[in-house]
């Protein structure tokens, strides 16, 4: 059969008079380029910020920039297992995590998904992990004490429920430690607890675990762990997805503690992001936009007003300093979006001064108005009392001679930072902590050989609780000293040190 040219023209024309139906570019598009975690889509014209994308090997990516001709996504999986010219398709939904009970005691990824080995975590409710802030009208200043179980916070920079305290200090200052006590310290306090490891060795991650079960806190606490062999994308996500669980509690009117540990790590992850994909960098070669980064996240820890069930989340973010310097970018920016930052230096960690808290460069904006009345009435004049020692102390080095008030204020001053030392995982009730600034204010201590000091208080509070306990069980009831139980109080004390002289 021949068929001529003029027939095959017509032909094709026909075709093309009819070819009505358009590509439709909207739901799907095509991988153009792909790797370190970010992936370059053409099509997906309807694609919404945030959106998730579903990628062959049921890999799910986030829009992150949306640009005139083209999608950037950022990858939650293996990259390796996408392909330039893979189809992309829109799923019309956000990035959701499990919410609920049923999270407690587990250890999950940034996804939400159970890494324990434990099985299936069974949760019938998701929530999207960004959220816009509760506003004013459903907020309510704090006024229930979060207590770390440690005497220098809670003394001196007391954190109150729905507060957001920064932990700063260089590497290796015990960062991590204050945080996991303040967990363990919650246990039969009606606290819930999330602790979220952005960037960590899976190692730490394992250790810390282990000794959160050792302790008994892993019955009411979430570990959501995206560790540092993780794509930066898991690292990016992590305390969103955190909050979000946070926020679910909150709503169901339970306290809830989180830490972020750490969020310099975390803007790094944001930063190797934005870069990537080719958002202008700034500052410290950080995109415009990473104060909102952490603002966003930080303003979703509150205390909710009674009328809307008086949960709360307390934030307790770390962040990581060079040498120190609190005011580098990310520092400054967390520093200025909290409500007061825990200050830990290196010299004082290595002099031993363990927990390393700087009292001078510590402070809690809004914890005062929640600290029980008992450490009140202890602790008034520690911070300045402490300020005065550490100035006395730079200034009596010049000095050979010194008058006799001078060597009584400088003791005093060494014996109240053997009362803060603190080792970890050795919380203190409240009793305590009230009966050891108690006795240091008493000045008796002033008396002993510095190296003396810890072990006596330790003596002096193993004495009054074996003869006396109904003094301390009062302090941790009322949360007060009242006026009859100082009087028992201080005769217990005297009691105590007139046995000891015989
Ligand atoms: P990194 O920067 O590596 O995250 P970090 O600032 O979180 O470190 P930690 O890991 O908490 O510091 O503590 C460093 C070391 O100091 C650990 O070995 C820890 O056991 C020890 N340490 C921390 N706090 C205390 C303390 N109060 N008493 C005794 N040892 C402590
Ligand atoms: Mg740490």
């Amino acid at each position: 059969m021949k068929i001529n040219a003029n027939e095959i023209s017509a032909l094709i024309k026909e075709q093309i008079k009819n070819y009505h139906a358009k590509i439709d570019s909207s739901d799907v598009g095509t991988v153009v380029t792909v790797g370190d975690g970010i992936a370059l889509i053409y099509g997906l014209d309807q694609a919404m910020l945030g959106e998730l994308l579903l990628f062959p090997n049921d890999i799910y990516g986030l829009v992150m920039n949306l640009e005139e001709d083209h999608v950037g996504a950022v990858l939650l999986g293996d990259d390796k297992l996408v392909k330039e010219g893979d189809v992309v398709k829109r799923t019309k939904q956000v990035m959701e995590v499990p919410v609920g009970d049923q999270m407690l005691g587990r250890v999950v990824n940034a996804l939400g998904q159970p890494i324990d080995g434990l099985g299936e975590i069974k949760t019938d409710k998701f929530r999207p992990i960004e959220r816009i802030a509760p506003g004013v009208i459903t907020r309510k200043s704090v006024d229930t004490p979060l207590e770390t179980g440690i005497t220098a916070i809670d003394a001196m920079t007391p954190i109150g429920r729905g507060q957001r305290e920064l932990i700063i200090g260089d590497r290796q200052t015990g960062k991590t430690a204050i945080a996991i006590d303040a967990i363990i310290n919650q246990k039969g306090k009606d606290v819930l607890c999330i602790y979220v490891a952005i960037g960590q060795k899976n190692s730490t991650v394992a250790q810390i675990v282990d000794k959160l079960k050792t302790y008994g806190a892993m019955d009411y606490t979430l570990v959501m762990a995206a560790t540092a062999s993780e794509p930066a994308p898991m690292l990016y996500v992590a305390p969103y997805a955190g909050c979000a669980i946070a926020e679910e509690w909150m709503e169901q009117g339970k306290d809830v503690l989180i830490i972020y540990d750490d969020l310099s790590k975390h803007a790094v992850a944001y930063r190797a992001l934005s870069l990537l994909l080719k958002r202008s960098p700034g500052r410290e070669a950080y995109p415009g936009d990473v104060f909102y980064l952490h603002s966003r996240l930080l303003e979703r820890a509150c205390k909710l007003s009674d009328e809307f069930g008086g949960g709360s989340i307390t934030a307790l973010p770390i962040v990581e300093t060079q040498s120190g310097d609190i005011s580098a970018y990310i520092p400054t920016n967390v520093i200025s979006i909290t409500d007061g930052q825990i200050f830990l230096t290196t010299d004082s960690f290595n002099a031993g001064q363990r927990p390393a808290i700087d009292s001078g460069l510590s402070v809690s904006r809004v914890g005062g108005a929640a600290q029980f009345k008992a450490t009140k009435q202890v602790a008034r004049s520690l911070k300045i009392d402490l300020a005065s020692f550490l100035e006395m102390k730079s200034f009596s080095q010049f000095g050979s001679d010194l008058d006799k008030s001078t060597l009584a204020i400088l003791k005093h001053g060494e014996v109240l930072l053997r009362v803060l030392r603190q080792e970890q995982y050795k919380v203190r009730s409240l009793s305590k902590q009230v009966f050891e600034l108690y006795l240091a204010k008493s000045k008796l201590l002033d008396e002993l050989p510095i190296e003396n000091v810890r072990d006596t208080l330790e003596e002096v509070h193993q004495y009054v609780l074996n003869n006396h306990p109904e003094i301390l069980k009062d302090i941790d009831d009322k949360k007060e000293i009242s006026e009859d139980n100082e009087k028992a109080l201080r005769k217990a004390i005297e009691d105590f040190f007139a046995i000891k002289e015989k």
